[in-house]
């Protein structure tokens, strides 16, 4: 019996210290993580070299040097720029970057900054069955050429009123033909003309919002004549020229031109001006910038602060 108490004793030892080892070493399922993991990395190695070599692929064209250029939208610069062959590298980054290179119509946002007048609405962004300005006001009868209502909210009144004495004290006229509509005013008229085109909705699309997407319905926008010519000839007049040079200092912008057209979508509107304030007019008339593109850059600087 005094034997085989030391040999038990033994056998005991020797089973915990080669239990201990095991543990150390370290057995069965912390093994498997291990290595899991190690062939995790592996693939995701593969995977970017793979990417990075896809990327390079693409001929970038000197891209990768413009400021603002975005590697996701390497493409989509090519391809803009391959349509549009006139544009500066600068150009395409910055029209690509703010979804200008979309079709029309597709890719619909809601439109922000709907409570001030930096709202933007194209014919990417919609303002909504429901949004109706506050602060809406009738022109009195000196600064309309029409016996129908106009109306501006806010200060685009103001400073219209401002901007047609002004005219007046030079000797020239800006006076309002369409101010204000609301949803369902946009929506009958862009029926009537979608009949009146046989259903051409293109065409339509040159000259008519399809509704939420009227300037129009932010009461932020006029539609404007001389008094004497009507208002598609207002870009014939010498009101007209007066208003191109002058009305950013009252804060308003001319929105559709001839040059800015394949931006916005419509043919040129010489009487459409637009209220953006005067600090966005003063910088927007000086730069040369789109209304468009100003307002996406401030809707980009608004997200990068919050
Ligand atoms: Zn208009």
């Amino acid at each position: 019996m005094k034997k085989i108490i030391p040999i038990a004793f033994i056998v005991i030892y020797v089973a915990a210290l080669s239990l201990a080892l095991w543990f150390t070493v370290g057995g069965g399922a912390p093994d498997d993580v291990t290595s899991s993991e190690a062939s995790s990395e592996a693939i995701s190695e593969v995977t970017s070299s793979e990417a990075s070599s896809e990327v390079s692929s693409v001929p970038l064209n000197g891209y990768e040097e413009t400021e603002g250029y975005l590697a996701e939208n390497a493409e989509r610069y090519l391809s803009y720029a391959a349509k549009y062959k006139k544009l500066t590298k600068s150009e395409v980054v910055r029209y690509v970057n703010c979804g200008f290179d979309k079709p029309f119509y597709t890719d619909i946002k809601d439109s922000p900054n709907k409570d001030n007048y930096l709202v933007l609405v194209n014919k990417y962004y919609n303002l909504g069955e429901d949004f109706v300005p506050k602060d809406l006001k009738s022109l009195p009868k000196a600064y309309k050429s029409t016996s129908y209502d106009v109306q501006l909210a806010g200060d685009a009144y103001d400073a219209f009123i401002e901007m047609s004495d002004a005219a007046t004290a030079e000797g020239y006229a800006i006076k309002g033909q369409s101010g204000y509509r609301d949803y369902a005013k946009q929506q009958r008229l862009y029926e009537k003309y979608l009949k009146n085109e046989g259903g051409n909705q293109a065409a339509v699309d040159l000259y008519s919002a399809r509704p939420g997407h009227s300037e129009h319905q932010t009461g932020l926008a006029i539609d404007v004549t001389d008094g004497v010519k009507s208002m598609g000839n207002f870009g014939k007049t010498e009101s007209y020229k007066w208003a191109k040079e002058n009305c950013w200092k009252y804060g308003f912008i001319i929105h559709y031109t001839k040059e800015n057209k394949f931006i916005t979508g419509y043919d040129t509107e010489e009487w459409h001006l637009r209220y953006v304030g005067k600090d966005a007019a003063k910088e927007i008339f000086q730069s040369g910038v789109t209304i468009d593109e100003y307002l996406m850059g401030k809707i980009e600087a608004t997200q990068a602060q919050s």
